[in-house]
């Protein structure tokens, strides 16, 4: 390509992104991040881009380990004031401490502390069924009665309990290349159920959720990551059927509905429209702000071009094409959910 050529076709390719750009036609919102530190690089593309993010602390030690919670809080509050609010946060709270006689009053009292500073959610992760234990050694299951009153606390203050339990099957299958998690759990044996029969099995897990569902039926809750149905969209239909309070987020699961069944993948997304939430799953951590930011605009535009167009699109070097939701459905998963199952995520009117 000479420079000449180059040059003209460099202005083409930027009026074709800003035009997909264009293509919507209201602010989207990524309900599903890890941003806990200031990075102006990513706070302006948001911003260009129109895009809001919810940003969430996670309390993951388990065990003795040190926890890094009270930190992540600070800097995502931090971030939440910066940006104006562009990006609204959650909170999380430790569970380890859940057979201590204080355990529920202390734990609400970070909360509120939390919601005082805009939190409008809390997080509660996968360490809760498969990594904490009580002094008997028994596995705490997300159940639990020492849970219970926090969970009337989030509802109480009318926040939204944001839940990563269990994991994706390939958790409980051997490490080979028919396992679709085989990336993460090789980078990650911990979290590797394979083999570990002592550890709550998926269904006990997700079980007890679905009994949080049951006992709080006014606590609205967003199962992360397609609420670990990722395989299952039937056996997923009927617990958003029979639980109104219970919707899921699609972060870093959209892969599953890419190598799917198209059109399965359209008739679960228009039956349930007003259940699913857009979300990336997107880590900073302390990576350069520019390539992770620019990292962040691509994956929103690849996600957005794929359930908005019927673009021929690569994934991992195979052409595939979009769904091609209807916009009615589009513009409920890339925005008007989020406003809904995480109220306060919008601009203030
Ligand atoms: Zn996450």
């Amino acid at each position: 390509m000479t420079r000449r050529q180059l040059l003209a076709w460099i202005p083409a390719a930027t009026a074709l992104r800003s035009l997909r750009a264009a293509e919507a036609p209201f602010e989207r919102i990524d309900t599903h991040t890890h941003i806990h530190r200031i990075v102006p690089e990513l706070f302006s593309v948001l911003e260009k881009e129109r895009w809001r993010c919810l940003s969430i602390c996670v309390s993951r030690a388990i065990g003795d380990q040190p926890s890094d919670l009270d930190e992540m809080i600070r800097g995502t509050a931090e971030v939440h004031r910066a940006t104006k609010g562009r990006i609204a946060w959650a909170t999380a709270f430790d569970a380890r401490g859940f057979e201590d006689h204080d355990f529920a009053a202390r734990t609400i009292t970070g909360l509120k502390n939390a919601f005082d500073q805009g939190a409008i959610g809390v997080k509660i992760w996968k360490n809760i069924g498969m990594g904490i234990r009580g002094k008997s050694g028994a596995y705490l299951l997300p159940d639990h009665a020492a849970l219970s009153p926090v969970f009337d606390g989030i509802q109480k203050a009318d926040k939204t309990l944001i839940a990563h339990l269990a994991e994706p099957d390939g958790a409980w299958l051997p490490l080979d290349k028919n396992n679709p998690e085989i990336g993460y759990y090789s980078q990650h044996p911990e979290w590797h159920m394979y083999g570990r029969p002592e550890i709550p099995r998926k269904d006990a897990i997700l079980e007890a959720r679905d009994r949080i569902l049951e006992r709080h039926p006014k606590l609205r809750v967003v199962g992360c990551h397609l609420g670990s149905d990722e395989e299952h969209w039937d056996r997923l239909a009927k617990r958003l059927d029979t639980y109104p309070n219970f919707a899921v987020d699609v972060a870093a699961r959209v892969r599953y509905f890419v190598r799917g069944d198209h059109e399965q993948a359209r008739r679960f997304l228009s039956k349930y429209q007003d259940r699913v939430l857009y979300a990336t799953d997107f880590v900073l951590e302390s990576r350069d702000a520019v390539a992770a930011s620019q990292e962040l605009q691509r994956t929103h535009d690849w996600d957005w071009n794929f359930f908005a167009t019927k673009d021929t699109l690569t994934f991992r070097k195979n052409q595939v094409q979009g769904l091609g939701l209807p916009e009615q459905v589009v513009r409920k998963i890339f925005r008007e959910n989020a406003v809904r199952w995480l109220p306060g995520i919008g601009p203030k009117a």
